[in-house]
């Protein structure tokens, strides 16, 4: 039987235990846990946080103005330091890491997402554990994937995982904040991400939202069409990352969708940020919906953002609610002046054509369950 890969997202919150150094004695034990997973036959890919807290440590928590190249310099700084405290804590158990820092800019290009499916995957199949993170030192707002949670579900994809394992400072996600509702409880097993737990996770910016767990559910979303199931769980709970590969893991865990997406998809759903919206009727929701259809020019009403050709956009409903993502085969400019019209006439209009489909079916990556 092939072996499965675990993806671990460690947080600050887990590597620093809310401190302003890095805990090395909780990290050893991560560690140590990790070092178990792989005698157990599992394949480990680890995505970390903290390299600008190690940034902080490693040089005396200076004082800096508040600025995007300081935050880069103790990135740059605590990275080198970071990933060095992880060599000498796996060289206990005598296993070797590879470093990868990727940034959005090397995942949007399908290409360049499979060169990076290339190297992670061959580091796996070494028995070298990758350690990833985002590489803050040279990313821009712009090209930057922003989060390592969304970045971890980027990487389950990259290396075909089983399982993401998010860790972080909160024993999983509630039906309310805990920190405020005596009555809050843990989910256990999310099936459907709907509106509610949306709201719950603070993506209407209400609860829990600066435990992070917003950028959580979009990673979970992401991963779990993807065929990837996804834990949420405290980083400091005893054998965390051990219990995550068990039948009843703590925290909060994510089925996957029985029907996960192709690989290309995959890339579409996880890789290029979408640059706009086409806001369509509910003729064509249907149409998309449950026809199976591609997107055509009659069913738009309306374009919000700016995109190019071959870039991806946001297909959303006339209340705005999220349907479906998908490569543009023509841009927001001409998309503007061929809304409402019957394809036979994109020609005529536009002076060229790149065929009746705006978005091709095979390009679209439905967002509904
Ligand atoms: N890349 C950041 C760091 O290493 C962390 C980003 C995050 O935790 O979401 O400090």
């Amino acid at each position: 039987m092939q072996a499965k890969t675990v993806v671990v997202k460690l947080g600050t919150s887990v590597i620093t235990g809310g401190s302003q150094f890095l805990n090395r004695a909780h990290m050893v034990e991560l560690v140590r846990q990790c070092a178990e997973l792989k005698q157990r036959g599992y394949h480990l890919v680890l995505v970390s946080s903290g390299a600008i807290a190690a940034g902080r440590e490693q040089l005396g928590h200076p004082s800096l103005p508040k600025s995007m190249a300081t935050k880069q310099l103790l990135a740059a700084v605590g990275q080198s330091h970071l990933i060095q405290v992880w060599e000498s804590l796996f060289s206990i158990y005598n296993l070797k890491i590879g470093q990868m820092l990727l940034t959005r800019a090397d995942l949007e290009d399908r290409e360049r997402f499979l060169n990076a499916r290339d190297t992670i995957n061959t580091l796996v199949e070494h028995n070298i554990i990758p350690i990833v993170n985002e590489n803050d030192a040279v990313a821009t707002t712009e090209i930057k994937v922003g989060d390592n949670d969304n970045l971890s579900a980027l990487v389950g994809i990259l290396c075909g995982a089983d399982t993401l394992v998010l860790l972080t400072d909160q024993p999983g996600l509630f039906t309310a904040d805990p920190r405020n509702n005596p009555d809050a409880k843990l989910i256990r097993e999310v099936s459907t991400i709907d509106e509610t737990l949306i709201k719950i996770a603070g993506g209407s910016g209400t609860t829990l939202g600066t435990g992070g767990m917003a950028t959580k559910l979009q990673a979970a979303d992401i991963a779990r069409r993807s065929g990837i199931e996804v834990i949420i769980a405290a980083g400091s709970a005893d054998n965390v990352i051990l219990e995550s590969v068990s039948s009843s893991p703590c925290g909060t865990r994510f089925l996957p969708l029985p029907e996960s997406l192709e690989n290309r998809k995959r890339w579409i759903l996880a890789g290029p940020a979408a640059s706009g919206d086409i806001v369509i009727d509910d003729g064509a929701v249907n149409a998309l919906q449950r026809k199976g259809s591609s997107l055509l020019a009659k069913g738009v009403t309306e374009v919000n953002g700016e995109f190019a050709r071959g870039e991806v956009a946001r297909i959303v409903n006339q209340s705005g609610t999220l349907i479906a993502k998908g490569l543009v085969k023509y841009s927001s400019e001409d998309m503007i002046q061929i809304q409402g019209m019957h394809s036979k006439e994109i020609g005529e209009v536009l002076g060229h054509d790149y065929g009746s489909e705006i978005i091709h079916r095979d390009d679209l990556v439905m967002m509904q369950d």
